[in-house]
């Protein structure tokens, strides 16, 4: 089976095997049902497929600033997006918690645990018991326009994932705005926003204070 290059999903498009040539993706709205149910393993074979090939070079394009600008989304730069945000229903997302100008991760069929910090064992209770390894910081997400949220999070947590080789990882670990960041776009592809519970729907993360906005002005001019 073939593996998947790296080098096939350079940023620059200058792969000279593959030679695709990205189009720029349009976000869904946040009713879309695409965001609210779970997506499903890939099995390898699609991962290494051309199909999704083309998939990946399509998303690693759209998540550049430049492009989100130009796609008119709510806000200017992405930690991370889920391939479902982009009305394709396959089990990826992007991981960039430096920023989208930064290294582009493509990340396939991801899971996560929370792990506890005293003694490194996978914490199988439910989230009201495990406060003590969890933490809240302000989240923000292209599926939930001009808004922001305080999300309670785990702070440590085991993943398990298929990277862009087709390499299978597991019992990686990842902490605070990393772990965070892995949590927010896995809810996406299991049909979960982080507004969720402020909405109504109760299978979200425990997120308080959800301040939405009526234009990208609204939202960036308001008191921090
Ligand atoms: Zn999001």
């Amino acid at each position: 089976m073939r593996s998947i290059s790296s080098n096939s999903y350079s940023k620059d498009g200058n792969d000279s095997h593959t030679e695709l040539t990205p189009k720029l993706l349009r976000l869904v709205t946040e009713t879309d049902p695409i965001l609210h149910n779970p997506i499903e393993e890939m099995p390898l074979a699609d991962i290494c497929s051309d199909e999704t090939k083309q998939i990946v070079a399509d998303m690693i394009y759209s998540i550049r600033p430049e492009q989100l600008q130009s796609a008119n989304t709510s806000y200017n730069k992405a930690a991370g997006m889920a391939a479902n945000q982009w009305n394709i229903n396959k089990r990826i997302f992007l991981f960039c918690p430096g920023g989208s100008d930064g290294e582009v991760k493509v990340i396939f069929n991801p899971t996560y645990k929370p792990i506890t910090l005293t003694d490194n064992l996978v914490h199988e209770s439910k989230l009201a018991t495990v406060n003590q390894f969890t933490n809240c910081a302000r989240e923000s997400c292209f599926s939930v326009p001009y808004a922001y949220g305080t999300v309670e999070r785990y702070a440590h947590i085991e993943i398990s994932y298929i990277d862009d080789k087709g390499k299978q990882h597991t019992n990686e670990k990842l902490s605070d705005w990393q772990a965070r960041v892995w949590q927010h776009e896995t809810d996406h592809l299991n049909g979960i926003l982080y507004s969720n519970r402020q909405s109504g729907i109760n299978n979200g993360p425990n997120c308080t204070e959800l301040h939405r906005f009526q234009t990208k002005d609204e939202l960036e001019n308001c008191p921090k």
